[in-house]
């Protein structure tokens, strides 16, 4: 709508503006209404993290952790999807605030998962560049650590390809943020910038190979490539590989075989809240278990 308007504008000249303004206030009006309910949700904590589980890849596939996601919905405008939000919140700066409460959260949730007997090893959080460019990133990263008790190693940063090129001094936060025992991953990993020279200068520990390469198992000989390719890359520098959007045994066959470390989607879960993930996990567990102490030649 307002793409057209734009145009109507444009063709009608001044006269034009009549025509314009309604439509583009309307255009304004949900945009200031949507930061304004953001805000308010992130103020009250309003907002809500599910957990999608991980696995990893061995001669049994096992949970090996999750990756906090963050989810909104507002009583006026109904479920906001993160796709739609999230931008928002990076636009307006609401980011900061909303980042530094799912770093909390995420990290406190593990921990009572630990204290129920859930040995869940780690939690993935992702992180944008306006937190990356604060200069007490570092320090909130070390305080949510400290209040919820979590060992460094416990706790995993996604961080995508654009904003490592966009962050100046990305190297020396992440270098910091490295020594304190905190893993790595540069998340959506081939839909970014082009470059992979700058992944030797990272201290980063996992690449993860967007869901859209993993869709096209099976249907695209190019997207296969690129995986084995990825896959091939991280095992010469020393990288995990975890394969995100995993939905089909056919994928899980060929990625296997690839020799990906890890994989996530919704044919292991899909993102659950923490009860919901507690229980998941559980039998999961109890599934890989199982299936361990079953001789192969009996599987
Ligand atoms: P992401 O970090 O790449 O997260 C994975 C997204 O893929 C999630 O979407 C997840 O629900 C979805 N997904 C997982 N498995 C499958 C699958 O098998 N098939 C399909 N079709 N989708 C799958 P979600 O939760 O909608 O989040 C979208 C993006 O929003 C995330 O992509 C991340 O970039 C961003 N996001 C979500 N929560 C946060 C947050 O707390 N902070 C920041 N900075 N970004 C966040
Ligand atoms: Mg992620
Ligand atoms: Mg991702
Ligand atoms: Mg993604």
């Amino acid at each position: 709508a307002a793409d057209t308007a734009m145009y109507q504008a444009k063709k009608l000249g001044r006269n034009g503006y009549h025509f314009y303004a309604p439509e583009m206030t309307q255009f304004a009006l949900d945009r200031v209404l949507l930061e304004r309910l953001l805000h308010e949700a992130v103020v009250n904590h309003g907002l809500k993290l599910n957990y999608q589980i991980k696995m990893s890849v061995g001669s049994v596939i096992r949970p090996c952790g999750a990756e906090a996601l963050a989810r909104w919905s507002s009583a006026q405008l109904g479920v906001v999807a993160p796709t739609k939000f999230i931008p928002v919140a990076e636009e307006t700066g609401i980011i900061v605030d909303l980042g530094e409460w799912v770093l909390r959260t995420a990290c406190h949730q593990l921990m009572a998962w630990r204290t129920m007997g859930a040995q869940v090893p780690s939690i993935s959080v992702n992180v944008s560049v306006r937190q990356l460019e604060r200069p007490d990133f570092v320090a909130v990263v070390q305080s949510a650590l400290a209040e919820s008790g979590l060992p460094a190693d416990g706790l995993e940063l996604e961080i995508t390809e654009s904003v490592i090129m966009r962050v100046g001094n990305a190297i020396a936060v992440l270098q910091a943020l490295h020594n304190m025992g905190v893993r790595l991953s540069v998340d959506d990993f081939g839909t970014g910038y082009s470059s992979l020279a700058y992944l030797k200068l990272l201290p980063i520990q996992t690449l993860k190979i967007d869901r859209s390469f993993v869709a096209g198992i099976g249907e695209n000989a190019g997207d296969e490539s690129i995986i084995q390719a990825v896959i091939g890359l991280a095992k010469n520098l020393g990288l995990t590989t975890v394969a995100e959007g995993v939905e089909t045994p056919a994928q899980i066959a060929f990625l296997r075989q690839a020799g990906a470390g890890e994989l996530q989607g919704f044919f292991y879960g899909e993102p659950l809240n923490a009860d919901g993930f507690l229980a998941h996990w559980r039998h999961a567990q109890a599934q890989a278990d199982a299936q361990s102490a079953v001789p192969d030649h009996l599987s």
